[in-house]
């Protein structure tokens, strides 16, 4: 359920959202809310400035909170984003530990309003394959 808080948190992720395209980046933008309602960081897309195809401002926000907040913390905080996080973020969102996720679009709606941004191929995979050796360096490190 979205609380009247949560989409002043979100507003304020969708003006994230038009700064960045106003410095030429992409339309994205996300903020993470402590415990108390503080805003701890805020994030925007910078793929093409950075030349980095993982510079999503969730994945920014993951990596910062993974890095500076302690897992109790974490969990109690708040990802607020102008979209619905990609496959991607979603992951690095997961292994940060972040309490929730708000979204303003949804990624169908931004498929709707941008047909190329719903272009997210399934990676195609062979495997598994070669068990008995590619365990060795897993068991060295975690134990048998
Ligand atoms: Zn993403």
């Amino acid at each position: 359920m979205i609380t009247p808080a949560d989409e002043a948190f979100l507003r304020r992720a969708v003006a994230i959202a038009a700064r960045a395209v106003t410095l030429g980046d992409a339309p994205y933008g996300s903020l993470l809310a402590g415990p108390d309602g503080a805003v701890l960081a805020e994030a925007h897309n910078t793929v093409r400035r950075d030349d980095d195809i993982t510079a999503h401002p969730e994945l920014k926000l993951a990596r910062w909170a993974a890095r500076e907040l302690d897992p109790d913390t974490a969990a109690r905080t708040t990802l607020y984003t102008s979209c619905q996080p990609c496959g991607m973020c979603a992951g690095a969102i997961v292994r940060s530990g972040l309490g929730r996720v708000v979204h303003a679009l949804s990624t169908a709606q931004l498929v709707e309003l941008n047909p190329e941004s719903g272009a997210w191929p399934t990676v195609a995979q062979d495997g598994p394959a070669l068990f008995d050796e590619a365990r060795v360096p897993v068991d060295a490190y975690y134990g048998p």
